[in-house]
């Protein structure tokens, strides 16, 4: 069996190609008004409108980068439903992502609750601690090349926030938009105390809501507090070391190469993997070779851990907004691999409860790629039972903490 390479039957290949391409919003649009507002927020590789496509399939598609505007892609309302087309052919309906009740308050000291966080798909992301020191030093600065992070201090995110600021957002999002999962993350920061900036913040939400939460930070130079985040509850640790080959890393990343060290990275996803239900390792498609990005792949794979596979977008005043960005034929195979590595490991994907991503396309959303997407039936069968009695424990965990079955609404109802 081959892959569909029709974008209105493929929605994989379609999520790809807009990650590629970007699309352009008709002069009658009111995407940014009716859906979700574009937010420079300090993830860096991320800054577009965020989409349902058919299969429930999340996405964040480029609008602002200047590729965008040469895009075959064009968004348009036809008796007010949004529509997807292709060189002005219809490819298929799609909604808006739903703008979130809690996105035009502020919190009780008055900061707007999106300078504290966002949705990103379905879950929550907070940034914490202050902008990454890499972006520090002027002319000697050693930011990542691709990154954005440093650009959007002081527009769209708070440089400080106060523990009881997040849990007012975190609760937010979870009664009003029915958020399962909690993502923080910090960039670098000179003196390499991520988890002693992060802790308090987990611990809080966590006590509170007993809602998932994930880390996302660089590695600490000292392992084992690497234990004392997990006694705390946190269930996911994600290292970003994103370009595997390197020399390629080097050039890209070079704050990392030389505080940290590929090496570091490697280190603490293979020390964490016993550790958290999930450790995931971070790397950007379209910034080294594809056979890079899949030799990456098989290394955590082998090891237990699930990649995060990002697609290099050349954002808007970044090192990089000059490159192009990456053809969704190059990547194919990448996504496709990047599935089937994770079914030949056994590892658990798809299972956490109502957790979409738009900014990545997940490791079983590379199914819709695979040759044969029925190749694995034992192990789809087992991977749909955890997810199952995942959900059970989950919303069973909520009710007798808060008396109802939070979240209420899950955003991806239909
Ligand atoms: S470590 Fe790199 S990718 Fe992360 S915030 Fe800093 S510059 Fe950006």
């Amino acid at each position: 069996m081959n892959v569909n390479w029709d974008v209105s039957q493929n929605p994989a290949l379609l999520k790809l190609d807009l990650y590629c391409r970007g699309i352009r919003l008709a002069e009658d649009c009111q995407a940014d008004e009716d859906g979700r507002k574009i937010l420079r927020t300090r993830a860096g590789l991320g800054s577009g409108l965020e989409l349902l496509l058919p299969g429930d399939l999340w996405t964040n598609v480029p609008v602002t980068e200047g590729f965008a505007a040469q895009s075959p892609y064009s968004l348009h309302f036809e008796q007010g439903e949004p529509v997807i087309r292709r060189n002005g052919r219809r490819v298929c309906a799609v909604r808006l992502s739903p703008c979130p009740s809690w996105y035009g308050r502020t919190t009780s000291s008055g900061k707007p609750m999106t300078s504290i966080g966002s949705l990103q798909g379905t879950y929550l992301g907070i940034y914490l601690g202050r902008a990454c020191d890499f972006w520090r030093g002027g002319d000697k600065k050693e930011n990542c090349h691709f990154c954005s992070t440093g650009l959007n201090i002081g527009n769209d995110d708070e440089k400080d926030k106060r523990v009881e600021e997040v849990l007012e957002v975190v609760r937010a999002a979870r009664d009003e938009s029915g958020v399962t999962y909690i993502d923080f993350n910090t960039g670098f920061l000179d003196g390499d105390n991520y988890l002693e900036v992060i802790e308090p913040y987990v611990k809080a939400v966590k006590e509170e809501t007993g809602l998932l939460v994930g880390v996302q930070c660089p590695p600490e130079s000292d392992f084992s507090r690497y234990h004392h985040l997990r006694a705390l509850g946190v269930n996911r640790v994600s290292f970003c070391f994103e370009i595997f080959d390197p020399l390629r890393f080097e050039e890209v990343c070079p704050g990392k190469a030389r505080n940290h060290g590929l090496q570091r990275y490697l280190d603490a996803i293979e020390y964490c993997v016993p550790i958290f239900d999930t450790t995931n390792g971070e790397i950007i498609a379209g910034l080294e070779s594809p056979e890079s990005s899949i030799a990456a792949i098989d290394w955590l794979t082998e090891r237990g851990a699930i990649p995060t596979v990002c697609v290099f977008r050349p954002l808007v005043s970044t090192d990089y907004k000059h490159l192009p960005p990456p053809r969704v034929e190059e990547l194919v195979p990448v996504f496709r691999h990047l599935y089937e590595a994770c079914m030949a490991n056994g590892l658990p994907i798809g299972i956490a409860p109502n957790v979409h991503v738009s900014l990545v396309m997940l490791p079983d959303e590379g199914r819709y790629l695979s040759d044969d997407p029925d190749r694995h039936p034992w192990k789809r069968a087992k991977l749909a039972l955890m997810r199952n009695l995942f959900r059970t424990r989950f919303y069973l965990g909520q009710w007798f903490r808060n008396g109802s079955p939070r979240p209420q609404k899950p955003l991806c109802a239909p």
